[in-house]
This record gives C-alpha cells, sequence and structure tokens, in this order.
C-alpha cells in the first residue's frame, strides 16, 4: 500500500469519496457537493493534512468541524431540492453550510460565536457563494422573519425535540438534527406530514456538540 505521505490530494479525496459512498453516501449531487468542496479550506492550519481523512477535527472556540461521512449522510437525508429555502443551526466552519449551499436556492445559517461566523463568512466569500445568508445569535429560537422553511439541519446536539425549529418547518418540509443529552445522540429526521404532524425516523448515532442556549459571551 502507497504511503499516506506520497498521496496528493486528488488521491486523498477520492479515496474519502469512496469510503463515503461505501457507507451508504450514494446520491451522486452530495458526493459531488463534498467532491467540490476544499475541505482543508474550513480546518486550522495545524489540521490541514488531516482534512481529507473521515473523522471530526477541532476548530476555534472549543468547537469541531463535523466528519465528512456524517456530513454526507446528514446532507442525504435532507433531500434538498434546488429551489429549496435552507436554515441550518451552527455554522461552525462553513463547511456544512457550503455543501448545502451547492444543493439549494438560499442557505440562512445561525453561528453563537462571533469569531466562528466571521471566518466563516470570509471563507464563503472567498469560495465566491452568493446564496448563504449568515447571523450571529441563538439557533435555538430558528429564523422567524425568514420562516418558514423547506429544509432545517441543525449540526449541534438539541437536548430535547426542537419544538421552536420544527414550528418553521413548512407542512411538507424535513429537519434532520442530533437528539440527545449525553455524549452520544440520536440523529433523527422529522418529515412534516403536510397536517402538522412528522414521521420521525432515527437514523443513527452521533457524537456532537451541544446546542447551548443563548450567544457565546466570549469571542
Ligand atoms: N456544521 C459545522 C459543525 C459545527 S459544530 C461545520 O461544518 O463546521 C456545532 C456548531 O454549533 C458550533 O459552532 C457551535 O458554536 C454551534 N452552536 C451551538 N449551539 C448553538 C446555538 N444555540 N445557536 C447557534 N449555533 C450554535
Amino acid at each position: 500500500m502507497a504511503k499516506k505521505d506520497d498521496d496528493t490530494a486528488e488521491t486523498r479525496l477520492a479515496r474519502l469519496i469512496l469510503a463515503l459512498r461505501s457507507q451508504g453516501v450514494s446520491d451522486p449531487a452530495v458526493l459531488s457537493a463534498i467532491e467540490t468542496t476544499p475541505r482543508e479550506s474550513f480546518t486550522p492550519d495545524l489540521f490541514k493534512e488531516r482534512a481529507f481523512e473521515d473523522s471530526a477535527l477541532p476548530i476555534a472556540c472549543g468547537q469541531t468541524i463535523s466528519q465528512p461521512f456524517i456530513v454526507g449522510l446528514m446532507t442525504q437525508a435532507l433531500k434538498v431540492d434546488k429551489r429549496d429555502r435552507v436554515l441550518e443551526i451552527g455554522t461552525g466552519s462553513g463547511y456544512q453550510t457550503t455543501i448545502l449551499s451547492k444543493l439549494s436556492r438560499l442557505v440562512y445559517t445561525v453561528e453563537r460565536y462571533r469569531t466562528l461566523m466571521r471566518e466563516a463568512e470570509a471563507r464563503f466569500k472567498t469560495l465566491g457563494l452568493t446564496n448563504v445568508i449568515t447571523r450571529f445569535g441563538d439557533g435555538g429560537e430558528g429564523w422567524p422573519e425568514q420562516a418558514p422553511f423547506d429544509r432545517i439541519m441543525v449540526t449541534a446536539a438539541a437536548s430535547d425535540e426542537p419544538k421552536a425549529l420544527l414550528g418553521q418547518l413548512k407542512p411538507n418540509g424535513i429537519l434532520v438534527a442530533p437528539i440527545g443529552k449525553g455524549p452520544v445522540q440520536s440523529l433523527r429526521r422529522y418529515t412534516g406530514d403536510g397536517k402538522g404532524g412528522f414521521e420521525i425516523e432515527a437514523l443513527t448515532d452521533v457524537r456532537f456538540v451541544p446546542l447551548l442556549d443563548g450567544v457565546a459571551k466570549e469571542l
């Protein structure tokens, strides 16, 4: 087997895409969005070498950029359409936001750390994304002025059913979120039945940082 150090960025990316496919991320549009998003631009310098490993990595403010497989799985589960307006809670590095922006019409994204928000905004600018709207605030409250949304993705773990967010979903919309209080949570998909109710599916176990109340006081 070739030594990892000899691998080019292309080889690493190709290997990552193969790994995602083998784990069940099969939607070509989702795979293509991942393939065309330079993950190394979203990680701190210290971790750039590991950007194409299928693992979560630390970012500023004690947060994490999600594992590519989980990003693929969640994006696929959200069944995003090109015409959709999507709300994302937990901008973090902006990696998941960028992938959503390639698959939808507009992405509204909320982050409770100013530093992360500013860094993510700079990346969106560099990448030339024109359909991402950012907000510094408590994502637990959603974005009432822009509701209802076709799709909602929560990338931090809610301790309970995210009622305020479900209330901002269109009747046939889909929300994907990790739910649970402990270190391991259940990734759930809520699909609106058009009559105010939801079909709820548990997709897999995941490990996310918690969805915290209010905005961060520190930068
Ligand atoms: N999607 C991100 C992963 C982010 S980790 C990426 O691709 O990099 C989860 C993020 O949710 C963290 O940045 C954290 O600060 C944020 N977060 C936690 N609680 C929040 C809240 N109530 N409102 C907004 N963002 C929140």
